[in-house]
């Protein structure tokens, strides 16, 4: 048996539809939330944003099971709003970056902490710290014609049962526009990109056989279990 050319293509459930959404890459946003910027003990500062990626196979669908990583003592959860890309766009204005929205997520860019805090030290990229296997976990995608386009709710994620984040989609440093605007102008989006937007503050550390419980109100809730 051969497993040479066979490529298989990432896809996420879409709430209410039959088809998925095949993805082609995933983006994702640094520093979005400034509780979450001081809570990192930096000070926020409106710079252009910070932009990394995660390959499209570490998502995880929700309910899923996600084994802890190797090479790190400090998984960290972070929660986040995820946008879904519909058409394809290149350096777009923010007037009309939301043409290009298909739809909304709620997603956990999951981070191993002491190799992000390592690499940002000796200058280092976060592709270790970041991109790991399984470290996008996902909700189905909800149309923005069925839900609309968020602008504010609440963005929250318990563990085991236990609020450690709560912020509000209306306290991002970079709207979503503005994140579509900038991103537009080092890449081409095209239909199946994923934009991970941020996390507000209350990050913090899991362990195995813990519980993950995040939503975003009016998208939904996701549930992941640690391996
Ligand atoms: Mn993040």
């Amino acid at each position: 048996m051969s497993y040479l050319n066979q490529p298989v293509t990432p896809a996420v459930k879409i709430a209410g539809r039959q088809e998925k959404f095949a993805v082609r890459r995933v983006y994702c946003v640094g520093w979005n939330y400034e509780e979450h910027i001081r809570e990192m003990g930096q000070e926020p500062e409106r710079e252009p944003p910070v932009f990394f990626m995660k390959p499209p196979d570490a998502l995880v669908p929700n309910g899923g099971l996600i084994p802890y990583p190797t090479a790190t003592q400090n998984l960290h959860y972070e929660v986040e709003l995820v946008v879904a890309i519909g058409r394809s766009a290149k350096d777009i204005a923010t007037s009309a970056a939301k043409e290009i929205i298909y739809g909304y997520a709620v997603g956990l860019d999951m981070t191993r902490r002491d190799l992000q805090a390592h690499a940002k030290k000796n200058g280092q990229p976060w592709a270790l710290a970041k991109g790991f296997d399984h470290s996008a976990p996902i909700s189905a995608i909800h149309p923005a014609r069925d839900i609309g386009h968020p602008l504010s709710g609440s963005i929250w994620l318990e563990v085991n049962g236990k609020r450690r984040q709560d912020g509000d989609l209306s306290r991002m440093i970079w709207s979503v526009p503005e994140i579509i605007q900038h991103l537009s102008g080092y890449f081409e989006l095209f239909p199946g990109d994923l934009i991970f937007t941020g996390t507000p503050a209350g990050v913090g550390a899991v362990v195995q056989g813990d519980q993950l419980r995040g939503g975003i109100e009016m998208i939904d809730t996701l549930e992941i279990t640690l391996g």
